[in-house]
């Protein structure tokens, strides 16, 4: 198999680039290994160039490895201007208008710089072996956390305290969140991306929890709604609504699906229940190095999903005023349907006092 910097240098040539400039640092990591703050790489069919400033010298060192390293004074754009020919591609999703001015400046009047933004993301949507053992390893700390609030219980805690604690055991493993853990409780579920507040978790109600692990590189994603006793009916009507679309969309998903065909299944579900105004997000998204990454699985997505591919499945219903269900998994993509699902937490309605 060729490697990422191999891989990526074909996609470069197809294009017609005679070199593709990498300037976002999540994806210069994932190409050449380099996890620090300030560097940038250089690739075409013949140079593997990795720059950075004297600063990061031992680091490059030690995590670079297949790359020529260059050691540039200050921004990396210092060093880079004569190495420059022909067609350069640069990732004009993420370099800033002033840099992109400042390349041109310093770049020979014979470059063209040619807008190549999302060639490092397409390469990241399937993962290798490696990459899914951390990812499930993250998935692993989620669900290990999603256990131990279950047993501190969640009953008269405020939201605040219940997410702060998540985040605290994160920290004592080893982790960083992947985002802001979300705890909404009750009506507060009716929103998708409630903030942890004072609201003091009362009995009777939905709690919809939404958080992941950051652990070496590597991201998760889960979520789960909880009930504190018995529900009202259509709080437990809702929730089984959203159980079903999570089921049906994950006997969707397969190598060769068309990520908006996986959405609809679960779509059609909510809106044949009669909440098709009540899932107003898309069904998931893939999931690597950052929590958020492609491919999209949404009404207007015409991404095919591939082997390898790490997403989620999190149809949601939020009923304003009332309260919010959403029931996420973290899956890979297999040739005949879901490879693993990563998120281990029962998703049979459970009861956390
Ligand atoms: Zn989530
Ligand atoms: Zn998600």
């Amino acid at each position: 198999m060729l490697d990422r910097a191999d891989r990526l240098a074909v996609s470069v040539a197809e294009t017609g680039l005679d070199s593709l400039l990498v300037t976002e640092l999540t994806n210069v990591r994932y190409l050449t290994g380099f996890a620090g703050t300030n560097g940038a790489c250089l690739i075409g069919p013949e140079s593997r160039v990795f720059l950075t400033d004297f600063r990061y010298t031992e680091r490059a060192a030690a995590e670079v490895e297949g790359w020529s390293i260059e050691i540039v004074s200050g921004e990396w754009l210092g060093g880079l201007a004569e190495r420059l020919h022909g067609r350069v591609g640069i990732e004009d999703d993420h370099v800033t208008v002033r840099t992109a001015a400042k390349l041109k400046e310093a770049a020979p009047d014979t470059v063209e710089l040619v807008e190549a933004g999302g060639s490092v993301e397409a390469l990241r949507r399937v993962k290798d072996a490696s990459e899914i053992e951390r990812i499930a390893a993250a998935a692993e700390l989620t669900d290990a956390l999603y256990n131990e609030s279950m047993e501190r219980g969640l009953i008269g805690k405020t939201e605040a305290e219940v997410a702060a604690h998540v985040v605290a055991r994160m920290r004592e493993e080893g982790a960083e969140p992947s985002f802001p853990p979300i705890v909404a409780s009750g009506p507060n579920g009716a929103s998708p991306h409630a903030e942890p507040g004072p609201r003091v978790i009362g009995k009777g109600e939905l709690v919809t929890m939404d958080m992941g692990a950051l652990l070496d590189g590597y991201c998760s994603d889960c979520t789960r709604t909880f009930a504190t006793g018995m529900l009202e009916e259509e709080a437990s009507r809702i929730y089984e609504i959203t159980l079903e679309a999570n089921d049906r969309a994950l006997a969707a998903v397969r190598a060769g699906a068309i990520a908006s065909d996986v959405d609809a299944v679960a779509r059609d579900i909510i809106k044949d229940a009669g909440y098709g105004e009540n899932f107003g997000h898309g069904l998931g998204h893939g999931v690597g190095l950052e929590v958020h990454e492609g491919p999209r699985l949404g009404t207007r997505s015409e991404d095919v999903l591939a082997v390898g591919e790490v997403v989620t499945i999190e149809p949601g219903i939020y009923v304003s005023g009332l309260t919010g269900v959403r029931i996420e998994d973290l899956v890979v993509v297999g040739e005949n349907g879901i490879d693993r699902n990563l998120s281990s937490i029962s998703k049979a309605l459970t009861y956390v006092e």
